[in-house]
């Protein structure tokens, strides 16, 4: 046997969506992130098959470990369908991703929205994820015996954490989606200074598009549009595509309504609600005064409603579609790839290019007298050697 380390994207390649890879470390066989997919309302899944049919590993149960970065359904999604066929493989997390995957799962069909299906799905992960999943803490290093893996703050969402792998003195980095700066739920990512890494699997969605700027514009701008409607005397109907997304949404609006005292009251729909009290169970502060759970209180003039229902069941309302996305965009990825300044940056998660005139982080590193890393858009199914 060789020391080489081995990598393939399963999913989550030149795409997003079902990211899941697959890399070699000695004996043991890890997975980082099981996800699913969703193009145009239809889900898509991870390939493992062509695991099972390359020289690697001939049965899922030969599988050592799972490492699970945050809980976003296109890291998550697909965890339940894959423990199912690891016996006895654990999976770890932190206890933030075990709880908000429970909610990404019950999320996931929004397609059918009949609450009892979701329900069920929701219990049947809760109780997997019990049975199979070790809890892990930021800054924790595991001994595994062939390899170290220590874990930080990724920010991105609550309970996201990067991965930097130990193997015969060579550091691999996992950033699985990460945050530069501040969220509204979390910090910017945090790496000790000095560390020396060989190579980063970087989530890096803008890697291709050097246009993009930073979502924090998106989200502003939807809370803008909403208390610019509230101080014009309307109510408004707040409808978000992802239950986590109304935490965040939430959070925000709390802060601009507390900043300038304007007490508008806000009423949160149970699905969303029932996060936004679990998250502050694990510490992260998020309701403030006006905020109640949607029936509970009489409604007053000029309020604000967060939920997932479908909007034709709030006639009288004002409607605003919130969504928006957490990301890095293309300068901060190339900050952090400088700070970084990694020999391999091996890129999933990306989304295609915008134009061909644009250049993509890879000519931008090049043009780049300090930078000596080599950038690596991995397709997915392909073997690497990293
Ligand atoms: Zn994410
Ligand atoms: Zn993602």
């Amino acid at each position: 046997m060789n020391d080489n380390i081995y990598f393939m994207a399963l999913g989550g390649g030149q795409r997003v969506g079902a990211s899941c890879y697959y890399i070699k470390l000695g004996l043991s066989n890890l997975i980082l992130d099981c996800g699913l997919g969703i193009d145009q309302n239809i889900l898509f899944e991870p390939n493992l098959y062509c695991l099972l049919t390359s020289p690697f590993i001939q049965s899922l149960s030969q599988l050592n470990q799972i490492y699970i970065s945050h809980a976003h359904l296109d890291h998550v999604g697909y965890l339940p369908k894959l423990l199912k066929e690891t016996s006895n493989t654990p999976v770890f997390m932190t206890e933030m991703t075990a709880f908000l995957s429970e909610y990404q799962i019950y999320d996931k069909n929004f397609i059918t929205p009949y609450r009892k299906k979701k329900e069920q799905e929701r219990m049947a992960t809760q109780y997997l994820l019990e049975k199979k999943a070790v809890y892990v803490s930021y800054m924790q290093t595991i001994d595994m015996q062939q390899y170290k893996v220590t874990f930080f703050p990724a920010g991105h969402i609550p309970g996201a954490m990067m991965m930097l792998f130990e193997y015969k003195n060579r550091k691999i980095l996992y950033t699985g989606d990460f945050s530069v700066n501040p969220t509204p739920l979390t910090d910017g990512f945090s790496l000790p200074s000095g560390i020396e890494i060989d190579t980063v699997i970087m989530c890096g969605l803008y890697a291709k598009r050097p246009s993009v700027k930073r979502y924090s514009d998106g989200l502003g701008r939807l809370v803008e549009q909403v208390i610019h409607l509230l101080q014009n005397g309307r109510t408004v109907y707040c409808r978000v595509q992802q239950l986590s997304k109304g935490v965040e949404f939430l959070k925000v609006l709390n802060e601009r309504n507390k900043e300038e005292n304007l007490n508008y009251n806000i009423f949160i729909e149970e699905e969303v609600f029932r996060i936004v009290k679990k998250m502050e169970q694990l510490s992260i502060p998020i309701m403030t005064e006006n905020n109640y759970l949607l029936g509970t209180c009489k409604e007053k003039q000029m309020h604000v409603i967060i939920g997932s229902k479908k909007i034709e069941q709030f006639p009288k309302y004002e409607k605003v579609k919130v969504d928006f996305t957490l990301h890095v965009d293309f300068d901060e990825m190339v900050q952090f790839i400088k700070r970084i300044n990694p020999k391999k940056a091996v890129i999933v998660h990306c989304s295609e290019q915008d134009k061909d005139s644009e250049d993509t982080i890879e000519q931008r590193l090049m043009t780049d007298v300090q930078s000596r890393t080599q950038v690596i858009f991995a397709e997915e199914e392909k073997v690497y050697t990293i």
